[in-house]
């Protein structure tokens, strides 16, 4: 008799749009079940649940401040109710405050570093815990081509980016032996709110740094994510793939 196929579970924080909201989709078609983790969007989450609804998958939305223990905590929990399992976790949330070092205050440091990386140890604590227990897991961080470059006015927001390929690296060390594979995707410059409010002319000047010649959409980031995430994934630990037209070779 064939064996049954497992539905796994996967965990997105920030899912409730751009690039996580892209991801959710993503997985929903690889029939994962969702959990789609917002901040404040909650009626931007429910229609991220929808999107993955549309898929014939289950999903839910769940709201959570990534940035502390507690809302990583009370995000976990809810997803171990809702299906019993974590088997994908994608650190997607993010925020910036850019500005030039000198004008950047200490307050922009700490909410970048706290939300983007912070945000993303305390959730691996919370996914691995349950991952080495099952043998199975995972783990895909999103950084960003400015870990690799720098850019003037994001040394928070390049740091903490940075940081994260580290944390990356350090944990597809620490957890290859049971199974649970952790790596990084770094997105260039893609269309989202989070980029919506650059000047023209850094838009402009951005994109004619892309081989490719045009930004990326979060479905281009959103298929490099499903990429390690996929069950034939299995061998690739520790990894970093740039989803960036090829803007950071
Ligand atoms: P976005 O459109 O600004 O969306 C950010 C998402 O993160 C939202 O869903 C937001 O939730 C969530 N979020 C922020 N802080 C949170 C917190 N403390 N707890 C839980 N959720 C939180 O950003 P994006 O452009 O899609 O970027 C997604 C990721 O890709 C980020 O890590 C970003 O740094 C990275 N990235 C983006 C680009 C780019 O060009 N866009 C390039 C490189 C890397 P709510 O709306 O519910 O608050």
């Amino acid at each position: 008799m064939a064996e049954e196929k497992l539905t796994r579970t996967a965990v997105v924080t920030g899912g409730s749009r751009g690039i996580g909201r892209a991801v959710c989709v993503a997985l929903a078609k690889q029939g994962c079940r969702v959990v789609v983790n917002y901040c404040h969007g909650e009626a931007a989450a429910a229609q991220t649940v929808e999107l993955c609804r549309q898929q014939g998958v289950d999903a839910v939305a769940v709201q959570g401040d990534v940035s502390t223990a507690e809302g990583c905590k009370k995000l976990f929990d809810a997803a171990m109710e809702a299906y019993g399992r974590v088997d994908i976790l994608v650190n997607n949330a993010g925020i910036t405050r850019d500005n030039l070092l000198l004008r950047m205050t200490e307050a922009d440091f700490d909410a970048v570093l706290n939300a983007n990386l912070k945000g993303a140890f305390l959730c691996c604590k919370e996914a691995a815990r349950r991952m080495v227990r099952q043998r199975y897991g995972r783990i895909i961080n999103l950084s960003s081509v400015v870990a690799l470059r720098g850019n003037p006015g994001q040394a928070n927001y390049a740091a903490s980016k940075a940081g994260l390929i580290g944390l990356t690296k350090s944990l597809a060390r620490e957890l290859a032996s049971r199974n649970v594979t952790v790596n990084a995707v770094a997105p260039g410059f893609i269309e989202t709110d989070m980029t919506a409010a650059l000047p023209e002319a850094v838009r402009t000047a951005m994109t004619g740094d892309i081989p490719l010649q045009r930004p990326g959409t979060p479905e281009d980031v959103a298929n490099a994510v499903a990429f390690f995430a996929a069950e034939q994934s299995g061998y690739l630990t520790g990894q970093v793939l740039c989803a960036d037209g090829g803007m950071a070779m």
